[in-house]
């Protein structure tokens, strides 16, 4: 018997996931694997944050908390939304869920009907195509390469709508690529947006602090014409070093939010008590350990910048945000060690992994496949090891 339903069957694992869960069992394992797959900071949380979490396990934040979260953190959301992006969002706009990830899935569950087409400028996030398929969605995907440094144009995205597109999601600064849209960038794709007031858009902001940029980071809702249909998706992990403790957001249109809240309200129920304290403490708290995590970020992107580089075969941009390289590897595709052939990107991560004990993720997970992703947040002492190990293990290919 098949007990597994057609809607779970047709999923893709996640392969940033499943990458860090076989790096993991060859650690354990005794092999000296440096794990360079799942993209999730190597600092631990500010100490702040931490104490934050402790005082409301003695204040006895034990019980359910509100579906969409409590209302002191929907407003220290709301009031970080003016602060550092200039938006004006109500609390009650605002839904707190368990990570980006859940209220992504949310808002795409409660607006995307069976068939309506979802724009994915491609490569994305191994999660978007997923979760819109979850929708019975269409994913209409909208390929740039390495040369145009990863970003879609207005003309692009005018190509790819229909009368049935319903949504566009973009992510900048970019997982996988790192590619951040300049203001005037993303004026373009609000210009095209203008004239089909049917699409919603989907911000995944997740990034924003990680941002090496001299123009900084522009939020997608600070453009007032299509301001009343765009949704932000953000949260704690990236910024504050908080993957684990699963708080994220959607900052959105009413209608949406309550949409978000009902569905949420059916399969969840309200975030945890302990972790949302920790990330209200996060968001009114000092903001100077989201700088020096940046810094450090930026140091190691130049230090895996500059040794990609002198990898030959390897085709190497700078990103401008996020912490993730994804060269092109297409100089190794087709060639050999031994017996072994590279037949496509993920046959040479697992190459990586096998012989240079280095865990990447193949770009084929991100609808790019040519390339590879490498994560940068890892201590710059491993991220030199890992370079000279994949050199090397390139240099066995003929
Ligand atoms: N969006 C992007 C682009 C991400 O890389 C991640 C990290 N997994 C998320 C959303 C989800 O983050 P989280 O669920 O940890 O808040
Ligand atoms: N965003 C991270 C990554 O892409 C975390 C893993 C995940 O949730 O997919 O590796």
């Amino acid at each position: 018997m098949n007990f597994i339903s057609q809607r779970v069957s047709s999923l893709a694992a996640s392969q940033t996931l499943a990458m860090s869960q076989k790096s993991a069992e060859l650690r354990a394992a005794g092999i000296d694997v440096i794990n360079l797959s799942v993209g999730e900071p190597d600092f631990f949380t500010p100490q702040h944050i931490k104490d934050a979490a402790k005082a409301a396990v003695d204040a006895n934040f034990s019980f359910y908390t509100p579906v969409p979260g409590y209302m002191s953190l929907r407003k220290a959301i709301a009031d970080k939304l003016a602060r550092e992006n200039g938006v004006t969002f109500a609390p009650e706009q605002i839904v707190v869920g368990n990570g980006a990830k859940q209220e992504l899935c949310n808002v795409i569950l409660a607006t995307v009907n069976a068939g309506d087409e979802v724009i994915i400028p491609v490569p994305a996030w191994v999660s978007y195509v997923e979760m819109v398929k979850l929708a019975e969605g269409v994913c209409v995907t909208v390929p740039a390469g390495i040369d145009s440094n990863f970003k879609i144009t207005p003309t692009m995205l005018e190509a790819a709508i229909t009368p049935r597109t319903r949504m566009l999601l973009l992510c900048s600064p970019s997982n996988p690529t790192g590619s951040v849209y300049s203001a005037a960038e993303l004026r373009g794709l609000v210009e095209v947006l203008e004239r089909h007031p049917q699409i919603i858009v989907v911000s995944d902001e997740i990034y924003e602090h990680i941002n090496y940029t001299d123009e900084g980071f522009t939020s997608m809702a600070s453009f007032a014409s299509i301001a009343d249909r765009t949704v932000i998706i953000n949260g704690v992990s990236k910024a504050y070093a908080m993957t684990g403790w699963r708080i994220g957001y959607c900052a959105a249109p009413l209608t949406i939010a309550k949409a978000v809240t009902k569905l949420q309200g059916q399969y969840t129920s309200g975030a945890s008590s302990i972790a949302q304290k920790a990330a209200e403490a996060a968001y009114t708290g000092p903001q100077e350990c989201v700088g020096v995590m940046r810094e450090a970020f930026r140091r190691r992107r130049d230090l895996v910048v500059a040794m990609a580089r002198e990898i030959p075969g390897l085709k190497v941009n700078e990103p401008g945000g996020a912490f993730y390289l994804f060269p092109q590897v297409e100089a190794y595709i087709g060639k050999r060690c031994a017996d072994r052939v590279i037949n496509d990107d993920s046959d040479l991560a697992m190459y990586l992994l096998d012989e240079a004990h280095v865990a990447t993720v193949a770009g084929s997970a991100f609808c790019a496949p040519g390339y590879i992703r490498l994560s940068y947040a890892a201590s710059d002492q491993s991220l030199a090891e890992a370079m000279r190990r994949i050199a090397a293990a390139l240099a066995k290919l003929q």
